[in-house]
This record gives C-alpha cells, structure tokens and sequence, in this order.
C-alpha cells in the first residue's frame, strides 16, 4: 500500500488568481490530516518525482505543455475562467503527475498492489493541447500511457468516479482500444460531455462508458451502475491495471454538485473495485481528481484507502 505526493502540490493556489477558488492546497492538507489521525492506515508514503516532459507529451502536446511551463515561468495567470496556474503551479502539476507515474510503476513492479497518488492540481479536466476545469495535465492518463508504452501492458481499465465528466481522459483516450474509460458522472453539469451515446469512435469504439446519472443520485444508483454495468464490461476487458480517477465531488455535502453519496459509499466503491480487480490479477491505483468539502473529500479518502488496502491488512 503506497501513497504518493510531494510538498510543492500544496504551492499551487489558483485562489491567487481567481480568489475564493474551491481547489485549494487546504484539500490536500485536510487529506493528510485525516490520515494522520489514523496512523496513515499502515501505508507507505513516498514523495512523488516529477514527471519527465516526455511522460507528458505521452498525452499531451509538446507546444501545449511548454506554453504551461512558460506562462509559470513568467509568474502565472489564468487559463480560463476557473482554471489559473501561478509560478509555483509548474513544480506542483509535474510532481502530480509523478505521483501517479510512480504509483504506477510500483504497482507494475510487484512493490504494492495499492496505490493512492495525491496530487494537485487533478488532472482528468485536461485535454491534448488545453487546460480546463481547475486542471493543467491530465496526471491519469500520464499513467495510463506510460504503463502502456514503457512498461508494456495492454490493457489498462480507467474508473472515472468524479462526479464530472473526465472529458480530457476521455479525448485523449477516445480512439484506443487499450485503454477502457468508464464514468459515471452528474449529467447537465460541466464539462457538458458524457453522454451515454458516446462510445468511442474508430479502434476505440465500444472502449469508453458513460453513464450519467441525474442530480440527487444516491449510493444506490452508484453501486448499481458499478456493479452491474462498469465491473462486468471492464472483466470482459482483461485488465492488467486498475486506475481510479478518484474525485470526491459526487459526496452529499460537496458545494459543486448535487449527488448524495456518503463518506462510506466511496470505501463501498473501492471495495468492489478491488475485490474485482483481484480476480483479474490487476493492482488498483487511485488518482485524486475534485472533492471540494473538506471534511467530506478528507473522510472520503481515508474511506477509499482503508478499503483499497483491505485485502493487504489482512
Ligand atoms: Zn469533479
């Protein structure tokens, strides 16, 4: 059980440039707070690396990532109106997506078959050649792409349980039948994308799964869709990873977005991931994405860890 960040995730704070914003670097705090009020549940902690530039351009654009390192190196500024990256922001998004690169490694390597990568800025906003939605790389699909390049996989099955649409995953991802990507997000909210009608298209298609549930959905709608629909085309699938775009947004008491699932529901979720990803001798690593009450994202993720790391606690 390996969890994954560095200090300099707790640099970037978009409230700099577009005050009052609710991805801040006390998320992350609160985070580590709770865990260490349970003596971490017996996980390692390793700092993150930075990722290299060429674990990026796996995804992203080459001019498109050097625009991102540039704008940082001038002092910063925004990106959209609600995505804003300031002259620390640079270190935070390599070290967040070298957190879920060496997660991934380590799972891949035998070290750990669990992994939490707890990163800022998230990621699953981010698209080929453009930030969005609080995001600036997308840290997932770094990982994905890099176990299926480097480390040589086949299959790797992305869980997007944010309670918005992974749209950046999903592009990036869209035309590739290597990469399962499975949401299950609030429809009608941003980013807008995910309808149930998009499959992928050409190699990719039948590879991506959206499954947008209304507003006020519960713990019951969520662990139907996961268990019945998600976890039995992801089987079909094979996969030989398991990454979780873990958002914590879709919680009852998140500001951003009306679903109603409690603190418990996540360890639920992670549960049947995991005694699923079990049978198909796949580690599971985690990527934190949204989850904006603090008490809530905090809970949440200690929720999700202690259920991840089950099976090895026993
Ligand atoms: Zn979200």
């Amino acid at each position: 059980m390996l969890y994954f960040s560095h200090p300099a995730c707790l640099k970037h704070d978009p409230g700099v440039g577009l005050p009052g914003h609710p991805e801040r670097p006390q998320r992350l705090q609160a985070i580590e707070a709770a865990l260490g009020e349970c003596d971490w549940l017996a996980w390692e902690r390793r700092e993150a690396p930075a990722a290299s530039v060429a674990e990026l351009e796996l995804v992203h654009q080459g001019d498109y990532v050097e625009r991102i390192r540039n704008l940082c190196a001038a002092g910063g500024g925004a990106l959209d109106g609600d995505t804003f990256a300031g002259a620390a922001s640079w270190e935070a998004a390599l070290r967040s997506a070298g957190a879920a690169c060496a997660m991934t490694r380590a799972l891949l390597s035998g070290e750990a078959g669990v992994g939490f990568a707890a990163g800022r800025p998230p990621g699953h906003h981010a698209e080929p050649s453009r930030a969005m939605g609080f995001c600036l790389l997308d840290n997932v699909a770094v990982a994905a792409a890099l176990a299926l390049s480097e480390l040589g996989l086949e299959r790797v099955f992305i869980l997007d349980w944010d309670v918005h649409h992974g749209n950046g995953t999903a592009e990036i991802f869209r035309r590739r039948a290597d990469v399962l990507f499975a949401s299950i997000h609030q429809g009608g909210i941003f980013p807008g994308s995910g309808d149930r009608e998009e499959t992928g298209s050409g190699p990719g298609e039948g590879y991506t799964i959206n499954r947008p549930v209304p507003a006020g959905s519960d713990e019951s709608t969520w662990l139907s869709l996961l268990e019945n629909e998600l976890l039995p085309a992801a089987a079909e699938f094979e996969p030989q990873l398991v990454l979780i775009s873990a958002g914590f947004d879709a919680h009852r008491d998140d500001p951003l977005a009306e679903c109603r699932l409690e603190t418990s529901s996540f360890g639920l979720m992670a549960t049947m991931v995991r005694e699923a990803a079990e049978a198909w001798n796949a580690p599971v690593g985690a990527v934190l994405e949204g989850g904006y009450d603090l008490a809530a994202l905090a809970d949440s993720v200690v929720s999700t860890m202690a259920a991840l790391g089950g099976a090895q606690r026993q």
